[in-house]
């Protein structure tokens, strides 16, 4: 058996810009092999997505947000390659974007499937996904 690796308390805490902490599960990186300079990677695209979040709390329009999302999902695509995991949509929680509508029970459900379930008047993935203006 290969010996567990040992990470520093530092190189599994991702801090945001606003204090609070999240962790970086050790033994996923233990199983996906994960190298150190991946791990720092991943660490940054946490604070990046953070900001992402942000920006999507304070964007006023269906457009912003939209463009915004687009970058999210670009992220989540990295995330997903520094992990090791194969690139694919099906395993991104995208009703977990801000001022997103879509029903989260619903989509929680279907995750992994590949399915998913808009709301019509979602900003980000209703009906006004296609440049509607405000
Ligand atoms: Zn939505």
């Amino acid at each position: 058996m290969m010996p567990t690796k040992k990470y520093s308390s530092d190189a599994l805490t991702v801090v945001f810009p606003d204090g609070t902490k999240t962790f970086i599960n050790p033994h996923l990186l233990a199983k996906q092999g994960v190298s150190d300079d991946n791990l720092t990677l991943i660490r940054h695209s946490h604070v990046y997505k953070w900001q992402l979040y942000k920006e999507m709390e304070e964007a006023h329009n269906p457009h912003d947000l939209q463009v915004i999302a687009k970058k999210v999902e670009q992220l989540e695509f990295y995330q997903q390659e520094l992990w090791g995991f194969p690139k694919n949509a099906c395993y991104h929680k995208f009703w977990n974007m801000p001022q997103c509508e879509c029903p989260a029970l619903d989509n929680s459900e279907l995750y992994g499937t590949g399915q998913r379930v808009y709301a019509d008047f979602c900003p980000i993935h209703g009906q006004a996904w296609v440049g509607k203006s405000e």
